[in-house]
């Protein structure tokens, strides 16, 4: 299934050997990283940890296209609204100083709406593989927990475990950085 990630689990350490392919399709990298964070408790110690991780091209130039029209949205939907509003109030002779207050108002709201709006479209526009494709590399990787079993040291984490997307991305990163990975 195209939704299916792969589990891996490499040892705890500050650097990592970072595979140069999108984490989240394995096609070549671009130029772009994706920071994934993640703070965490292993027994009684509290573990943080961030990942700067490759995006293909593809996803980086969908990604620009995405924030263009979120923008255009934005200037669209602060522009109708307080219209609409306007309109509105006019039709019901409503008072004007009523009616500038919610346009205020309304510009707000309309940037926000107008924006996912915008974006919500063009997305729903396109067939399913494409929203899926978009959602796997908008959330491509997740530090899911820190563990350790060392019994001599409790509490202590030692290992931590990442899911990927990408099949190929997670082989080459657990051969990289002496991991194994769990479940596919
Ligand atoms: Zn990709």
């Amino acid at each position: 299934m195209a939704d299916n990630f792969t589990l891996v689990q490499v040892p705890l350490k500050k650097d990592y050997e970072i595979p140069h392919i999108c984490c989240s399709c394995g096609k070549p990298a671009g130029n772009r990283r994706r920071k994934v964070a993640f703070n965490g408790m292993a027994g009684t110690k509290k573990y943080s940890i961030v990942l700067e991780l490759p995006m293909c091209e593809e996803y980086i130039q969908k990604a620009r296209s995405m924030a263009i029209t979120g923008l255009v949205g934005a200037v669209a939907g602060a522009i109708l609204l307080p219209l609409i509003i306007y309109l509105i109030n006019r039709a019901f002779g409503v008072d004007i100083s009523k009616t500038l207050l919610l346009a205020g108002v309304a510009i707000l709201i309309g940037l926000f709406l107008g924006s996912f709006l915008a974006n919500w479209l063009v997305t729903a526009l396109r067939p399913p593989e494409f929203r899926s494709w978009i959602a796997r590399h908008q959330q491509p990787a997740r530090i899911i927990n820190f563990v350790g079993d060392d019994p001599s040291k409790p509490g202590k984490a030692d290992k931590m475990i990442i899911r990927f997307f990408s099949a190929d991305f997670a082989a080459q990163y657990v051969a990289r950085n002496s991991g194994v990975v769990l479940d596919q």
